[in-house]
């Protein structure tokens, strides 16, 4: 298993991103809405839990994550 993505990670502070998409700064990323999270990204390659992300190499995203490059998966 990966180990998970540090929320205080300068890349993670920067894309706004968290474990819990619930928790994103609405006021720095007013994009983000509820229905938006790592599951449903194009960039996510994990499982219903944690997964590997192509934003940060090495480390897992949480599922219910969400940070500002988010796509939507097709
Ligand atoms: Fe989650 Fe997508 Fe951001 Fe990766 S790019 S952290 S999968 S929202």
């Amino acid at each position: 298993d990966l180990p998970h993505v540090d929320e205080a990670d300068p890349m993670a502070v920067s894309m706004g991103y968290k474990h819990d998409g619930a928790t994103v700064d609405k006021a720095k990323f007013p994009r983000h809405t509820a229905d938006m999270h790592c599951g449903v990204c194009a960039l996510y390659q994990g499982g219903a839990e944690w997964g590997g992300c192509s934003l940060f190499p090495g480390k897992a995203v949480n599922a219910k994550g969400w940070c500002n490059a988010w796509e939507k998966k097709v």
